[in-house]
């Protein structure tokens, strides 16, 4: 039997002299792997397409018993050449699909993932919302959708709402997986500080309309807030950091932060913990 579907391709691993196996996130049938033979010996096989993050149309046959499925067909429906050309935005999207990869399971469709993520990508690639701040976009919607939205509403102990907890800035709990207010927790935690502004942001981000959320104007200190905490949170929950996220990590740190919008402010006085938490031994290669 055999299925087409779009799908954005998110690993690609060589098997063999001659084979592939590529990871798909498939809009109709969520995360799959299936073996594309003689796709590494043969450019002409499949016209060059199975390149990571493209969005493809690919036809699939599914094996009966044991063996990965075998793809038939592939169409590309929008590539993406602006990634591939530069460094920075190939280490983003790196991370967005390493991340998709190790978080979900085989054969279930989230098609609102799925749509998510073939957003982030185009945008991307088009250039006109800056990668930090589809980032943070990303991140943001991927944990809701994954059922592990970060609490940011009140805080973890007390239960204070942000807006109403006396205090300009709240540290986050990873452990706790939410904001705690300063009274809870006055000598700080292994934590993050949020500024209210950030904690407004990211909300924002997260419940409004996609278009609109990527069009939000961070100041400089609420998108290095935000990566901070985000990249810290998503493997804590994860149980491992992504190679994609070191690397990531390791560019960004050779590059300066965008300049988008309002100048620097002062660092907080507070700002101890934004480091980002260092992972755990058992993290391994995923290869
Ligand atoms: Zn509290």
């Amino acid at each position: 039997m055999t299925y087409t579907t779009p799908a954005i391709l998110i690993r690609r691993v060589d098997y063999g002299d001659y084979d592939l196996i590529l990871s798909f996130l498939t809009r109709d049938r969520g995360k799959i792997s299936v073996i594309a033979k003689s796709a590494k010996r043969s450019q002409k096989r499949f016209g060059g397409i199975l390149e990571l993050f493209n969005s493809l149309d690919i036809v699939v046959s599914q094996k009966r018993g044991k063996g990965l499925d075998l793809i038939k067909e592939a169409s590309l429906i929008q590539p993406l050449f602006h990634i591939a050309a530069d460094i920075r935005k190939t280490a983003y999207a790196s991370y967005w699909a390493e991340l998709t990869n190790l978080w979900l399971e085989e054969g279930r469709a989230q098609t609102e993932i799925y749509d998510l993520m073939a957003y982030v990508l185009s945008e991307l690639d088009a250039g006109a919302v800056s990668a930090e701040v589809l980032s943070i976009l990303f991140q943001m919607r991927f944990l809701s959708l994954s059922g592990l939205c970060p609490n940011l509403s009140h805080c973890s102990t007390c239960r204070i709402e942000t807006d109403a907890a006396p205090c300009h800035w709240m540290n986050f709990d990873l452990s706790k997986g939410g904001v705690v207010c300063e009274s809870c927790a006055p000598y700080g935690t292994d934590a993050h500080c949020l500024s209210r502004g950030t904690i407004k942001q990211l909300q924002w981000i997260d419940n409004n309309d996609i278009r609109k959320a990527a069009r939000i104007r961070f100041s400089v200190q609420a998108l290095k807030e935000g990566l901070q905490f985000l990249e810290s949170f998503v493997p804590y929950h994860l149980g491992r950091e992504p190679r994609s996220l070191k690397f990531l990590q390791q560019i960004r740190g050779r590059r300066p932060e965008p300049q988008r919008t309002e100048p620097q402010k002062t660092e907080p006085q507070n700002s101890r913990g934004q480091s980002p938490r260092r992972q755990k031994p058992e993290d391994r290669p995923e290869d």
